[in-house]
């Protein structure tokens, strides 16, 4: 099967969730097909090594929930390590925080302060790109943190949204677009 074929049946379209009107992109029944699991950490994992092949990024970052099971497993792919960056209040040392816009009210993402070295590359991951606040946050925490951002991929990136053009700046792939 093709990256293209397991995308296509891993994910589902969910109406009317979490809120009337919005249509979530549902990729469970992704996760639990082990070969489609295992061809799209490869994918992502891609994004971590230049065109030798060679990895060029000490740190993948998960963005909390769905994002760590993404980043755990190309971290492992990749021999680099795994940083989570959490919603506000559950990292237990020291954190740096970044607040975003929500469509109603606002969120806090966090990373502990000592998750990099100075200068350490670090590749960036999530599920969902939607209108690319939460991503922007985490890349903020990450260069506070004084690392350096590879680049930042996501399984799926939703283009009706402005997630790209809020991160035209930023080295951005997706695996697949909808
Ligand atoms: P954004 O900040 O880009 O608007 O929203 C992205 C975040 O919300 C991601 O962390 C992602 O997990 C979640 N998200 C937004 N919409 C969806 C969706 O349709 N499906 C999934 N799986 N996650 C979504």
């Amino acid at each position: 099967r093709s990256l293209e074929e397991v995308l296509k049946a891993g994910i589902r379209d969910i109406p009317d969730y979490p809120q009337a009107g919005v249509v979530f992109k549902d990729i469970t029944p992704l996760l639990a097909d082990h070969d489609g699991f295992a061809h799209v950490v490869q994918a992502l994992a891609e994004s971590g090594k230049d065109e030798d092949g060679n990895v060029v990024v000490d740190k993948v970052v998960g963005i909390e929930a769905r994002g760590f099971i993404l980043a755990a497993p190309v971290a492992l792919a990749l021999g680099a390590g795994f940083v989570p960056v959490r919603k506000k209040g559950k990292l237990p040392a020291a954190t740096y925080e970044e607040s975003y816009a929500l469509e109603y009210g606002e969120a806090t993402i966090e990373v502990h302060q000592d998750a990099f070295a100075p200068g350490e590359r670090v590749l960036v991951i999530d599920d969902v790109l939607a209108t690319g606040g939460t991503v922007e946050a985490c890349l903020r925490l990450v260069r506070r943190c004084g690392a350096e951002v590879v680049g930042t991929t996501v399984l799926l990136e939703l283009s009706f949204l402005p997630g790209r053009e809020r991160l035209a700046e930023e080295q951005l792939t997706a695996l697949v677009t909808v």
